[in-house]
């Protein structure tokens, strides 16, 4: 499986990183060892400024390429919560030069997975979500806002790499990214209910 994740897909984020609004989206992505299904995370040692990024997580249900917007919904069956690490120090030297980010985003266990829930028990434009650090609210988003709509992505993403079940692909974080500390206590909520917890050591 691969993990694809969108850039820059919530405006008020787009902003607090001083980066311009796209007008068509923008994706990376990270290797299956990136995938993180424990509660336990060791920080990295290469990276001062590990930050959180919650998103919305589609889960790909049918094997596709080239896939019409109006069909994509038929292609994912299940949304969760993930994080969408950052070693944003390396980051930012990467983007100053024009280089890669794998450094950055796709090193082992930067993407952390919670749970799944059917996406028919959701109102797709409207999904609640949230993270709290040391229960103390960090992070809050919605569907609604999406830059690029969850039938957009997988559309746009397909037009140059076929997408598999099992796939996975981050939609995107709202603003209030930040650092995260050893000890630091990570839940993330979905429409309220709990849908991944992460300790950081
Ligand atoms: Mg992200």
């Amino acid at each position: 499986m691969k993990i694809i994740c969108i850039g820059r897909n919530y405006a008020e984020h787009a902003k607090e990183l001083k980066n311009e609004i796209p007008t068509e989206p923008v994706f990376f992505m990270k290797p299956d060892t990136a995938l993180l299904k424990e509660e336990d995370f060791y920080l990295p040692d290469f990276t001062q400024d590990l930050h959180h990024e919650i998103e919305l997580v589609l889960k790909i249900s049918k094997a596709g390429k080239h896939i019409e917007e109006q069909f994509a919904h038929k292609y994912y069956n299940e949304i969760g919560l993930g994080i969408d690490f950052t070693a944003r120090d390396l980051q930012t030297k990467a983007k100053e030069k024009g280089l890669p980010w794998e450094k950055a985003k796709a090193f082992d266990n930067s993407a952390p997975i919670g749970n799944f829930v059917s996406k028919e028990t959701l109102k797709l434009n409207d999904i609640h979500f949230e993270l709290k650090i040391n229960d103390q609210s960090k992070q809050i988003g919605n569907s609604k806002d999406l830059i690029f709509s969850f039938e957009k992505i997988i559309s746009y993403v397909s037009k140059f790499i076929t997408l598999k079940v099992g796939d996975l692909i981050y939609t995107g974080t709202p603003e209030g990214v930040g650092q995260v500390k050893e000890g630091d206590k990570l839940e993330g909520l979905l429409n309220g209910k709990s849908f991944l917890k992460l300790n950081v050591k």
